[in-house]
């Protein structure tokens, strides 16, 4: 895993941060090219192998407590629970069970009383599932009942229409370009109030994005929104792309949902309504969502179903607006959840770079001299990434940081190095990562800080405004 993240960290994508990811590095230089790069990233990597202790049996550690309700309020409520939202354990007695928390959010308040709970009866253990809800086990059996009756902790429904996932869309992302909450909230009730029938239903999931992203996972809903807009003369309407029959049918086959229409966002829940109309109506005794879809006729019916809801003539006001806004929709870059729009990114990246000599010195002192050599070579590329970007210089891969760093920086002779940088920083997988090699590197990556801290102050005293691609690639 470390190699692997060596490997990202030196060739992956830094720049364009849509593309920032290991998939979008495999696809660009092949498999086999990336299972090459970790190996030979491995020589550099001291720890091979790590012991893993054995953890005591969970049950063994569960208090057993007496029962203080046995009845529940609402039996049938109680049930729905138990179908949609517990399961039992192979061991025996022990119970799964999953909480919904709406997206994913959860206060200090509700927090606190649920990590006490899961202290006494959950063998004081919590998993955090992929659809923003959370996971206890080893519940007693006999605990069911009383474990989870505050906060709406005990809501049915679990990963089912009634459990959506969003991204934050426009509330905080700076790529978002339609309200995902404010919908999720007007969808999430939908099915209790409309269509209880389909709680129980474990096939029909709906995610929502703020933009085509996916980091709501619209592409694996069986019904799938992503943000997006529609421009009708000067008017730009707030508006959904729906995807439809994404996820995994009961026999564990995955599929990637279609693009079907667009939509203006308003009328999101008209769509869900006229999908699960014709779902009730169409769908077979038994028939998961995703073979009904097929079925019925796929992306071209859906279409056809869905198209009175795209057309634009008829718009009113409220189409002009998103979800939880009261004003008329604008298409505007905001101020995202990230801090970088208020801080010196230079002065910040050269404090990132004195972080990692840091941690290489307390590395060597404790003799673990791969950790040190490699935050060594972080110093040499984080350095050099500040000076690129207060001269201009775009930053992408760490190869190209220390490609762009020697040839504009040090063979333009505006910092001078009496040796060769790039073979310096690159010099971390080709030597045995002994206490010598550790402890010259260390000196000399602290001397080429300096360098950089100097050079830096100079370019302050004499101009210290930022380059414009600091400005346009760093602000938040
Ligand atoms: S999918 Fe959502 S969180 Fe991801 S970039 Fe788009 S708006 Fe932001």
């Amino acid at each position: 895993m470390e190699a692997a993240l060596r490997v990202f960290d030196r060739h992956g994508e830094r720049e364009k941060r849509h593309k920032a990811r290991l998939k979008f590095l495999i696809k660009k230089i092949g498999v086999e090219k990336f299972k090459q790069l970790v190996e030979t990233e491995r020589l550099a990597i001291k720890t091979q192998s790590y012991p893993v202790k054995e953890l005591p049996d969970p049950a063994q550690t569960v208090e057993h407590f007496e029962p203080n309700v046995t009845v529940p309020k609402n039996q049938y409520k109680y049930d729905l629970w138990l179908a949609t939202n517990t399961f039992e354990q192979r061991q025996k007695g022990y119970f799964g069970i999953f909480i919904k928390v709406f997206l994913g959010d959860l206060s200090s308040e509700k927090a606190r009383y649920l990590a006490g709970i899961v202290k006494k009866y959950a063998a004081d253990d919590i998993r955090l599932t992929i659809n923003q809800n959370i996971l206890l086990k080893y519940v007693h059996e006999d605990h069911l009942v009383t474990v989870l009756n505050r906060y709406g902790f005990a809501e049915p429904g679990y990963d089912s229409v009634a459990d959506i996932t969003a991204c934050s869309g426009t509330d905080t992302c700076n790529l978002g370009v339609t309200n995902s909450t404010g919908l999720s909230g007007v969808l999430e009730s939908m099915p209790t109030d409309e269509y209880p029938e389909l709680i129980a239903d474990k096939h029909i999931k709906i995610k929502i994005s703020g933009c085509m992203n996916a980091c709501g996972q619209h592409m694996i809903g069986n019904i799938g929104f992503h943000g997006s807009s529609i421009k009708k003369k000067d008017k730009v309407i707030p508006a959904m792309q729906i995807v439809i029959g994404g996820g995994v049918d009961p026999s564990g086959k995955p599929y990637i949902a279609d693009k079907v229409i667009k939509i203006p966002a308003k009328r999101t829940p008209d769509s869900v309504r006229y999908i699960l109309d014709h779902f009730l109506e169409q769908g077979l005794e038994g028939e998961c969502f995703n073979h009904y879809y097929e079925r019925v006729g796929g992306k071209k019916f859906f279409y056809n179903l869905l198209k009175p809801l795209a057309i634009v003539e008829d718009l009113t006001d409220t189409d002009l607006m998103d979800w939880g806004q009261d004003h008329l929709y604008q298409q505007a870059i905001g101020i995202g959840e990230c801090a970088g729009a208020i801080l010196d990114m230079v002065g910040t990246i050269i404090n990132d770079a004195k972080e990692k000599l840091v941690s290489a010195k307390e590395s060597v002192a404790a003799g673990h001299y791969a950790d040190g050599i490699y935050y060594t070579y972080a110093t040499y590329v984080v350095g050099a990434k500040a000076i690129l970007l207060s001269e201009d210089i775009a930053c992408n891969t760490h190869r190209k940081i220390i490609s762009d760093f020697q040839k504009e920086i040090v063979d333009l002779g505006k910092i001078s190095l009496d040796y060769n940088y790039k073979e310096k920083a690159l010099a971390i997988n080709k030597q045995e990562l002994t206490q010598v090699f550790a402890e010259q590197q260390l000196i000399d990556a602290e001397h080429f800080l300096n360098l950089i801290i100097d050079y830096r102050n100079s370019q302050q005293a004499n101009d210290g405004a930022d380059k414009e691609i600091v400005e346009s690639y760093y602000k938040a």
